[in-house]
């Protein structure tokens, strides 16, 4: 499919990651950005930047309007003086999850507080896309989560795992051995999780084993569902933000799920340039394919649980960002990786 021709190749390699030392991945794993959405409040433009900076900060806030401000926090460490506030995983994780709901008569959220699953149902069972930390989520968040909805988990047959850090692939080991669901990740991110995890924490569940891999351009299918496969690199190097259709009665809308959005991959100017590269692209290929749900597995970026509520209470899906928005979102996230980048390089 031509919309998914290949991306630039930037030089960044995966063997970097890989060939880190150890002394470096104790400094990243100090950072406690293992997550990738951290509460945290927004920034202020500081005197110690650029004109350069100031004008792609200002340009992702331009794009941002009120209603994408979450994504503003990416631009924070674009400010020398910014020090990244280290999350308490442990408490993230026992945050109470919100109640689980339906977005789309196809696509239901049955995540947590702090990381999402979504569930994309099909004619010949469910599409999860990512498993939260452990098997205790993936037990009484996950499991529950779609028993509540009235659909049965024994019916997940495939898990679309965004990326290789444990709040994503966490519980997938759950449903595999329990219900045979086979789980996708890209080649890239496998080989990093049987390699050397970028991260890691004792919250987390172990790695699943290496089971289906896909690559950008890809096509993971079941029953009347097609999940297309766009590999956005900089959060990991082989992150999937899988593009897929979702409606509502006689309406059909198309949804970009965000697959990994922190940077939090320490000072590495080649992988913020992929990530600069890797949103730009999708920013094409949404536009090209009308693109007007956008949505997240950090609910923190996406405002997925006020939406749910508010779609209880009746009223027009506030999951349909419509098209410009959706540009808008790739846009802040882009503006503010140009920002942090041009920060480095000062
Ligand atoms: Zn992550």
């Amino acid at each position: 499919m031509s919309l998914f021709r290949q991306s630039t190749p930037t030089s960044f390699s995966a063997e970097e990651v890989s060939s880190a030392s150890l002394a470096s991945r104790r400094a990243l794993l100090k950072m406690g950005c293992a997550c990738c959405f951290a509460l945290a409040a927004p920034y202020a433009l500081a005197d110690a930047m650029t004109p350069e900076v100031e004008r792609h900060l200002a340009a992702a806030k331009q794009a941002a309007g009120t209603d994408l401000e979450a994504l503003l926090v990416l631009g924070r460490s674009a400010d020398p003086n910014f020090k990244a506030p280290t999350p308490d995983l442990a408490k993230l994780i026992a945050l109470s999850a919100p109640p689980p709901g339906k977005a789309f008569d196809n696509l239901y959220f049955v995540g947590g507080k702090w990381v999402s699953a979504w569930a994309l149902t099909t004619s010949d069972g469910i599409i999860l896309f990512d498993a939260m930390n452990n098997d205790d989520d993936a037990e009484r968040t996950i499991e529950q989560g779609l028993k509540t909805l009235g659909l049965d988990p024994s019916h997940v047959k495939t898990i679309i795992v965004t990326h290789g850090h444990g709040d994503h692939y966490g519980g997938a080991g759950h449903f595999a051995r329990k219900y045979g669901s086979r789980v996708v990740l890209s080649e890239t991110d496998w080989t990093m999780m049987e390699t050397k995890l970028e991260f890691d924490h004792p919250l987390w569940g172990r790695p699943p084993k290496r089971d289906v891999g896909v690559a950008d351009g890809g096509k993971v299918r079941l029953g009347d569902a097609t999940v297309d496969i766009l590999i956005t690199p900089g959060h990991t190097m082989g992150t999937i933000s899988p593009i897929f259709e979702v409606r509502s009665g006689s309406q059909k809308h198309r949804a970009l799920l965000w697959g990994g959005t922190a940077f939090n991959f320490g000072r590495n100017p080649d992988r913020l340039q992929a990530y600069v590269d890797a949103t730009a692209r999708a920013r094409e290929i949404a536009r090209q394919q009308g693109v007007d749900v956008f949505i997240s597995n950090h609910s923190g970026y996406d405002g997925s649980v006020e939406k749910l509520a508010a779609l209880a209470s009746g009223g027009a899906n506030p999951f349909v960002l419509g098209a410009a928005t959706v540009e808008r979102a790739l846009t802040v996230m882009n503006e503010c990786a140009q920002a942090v980048l041009t920060s480095w390089k000062a």
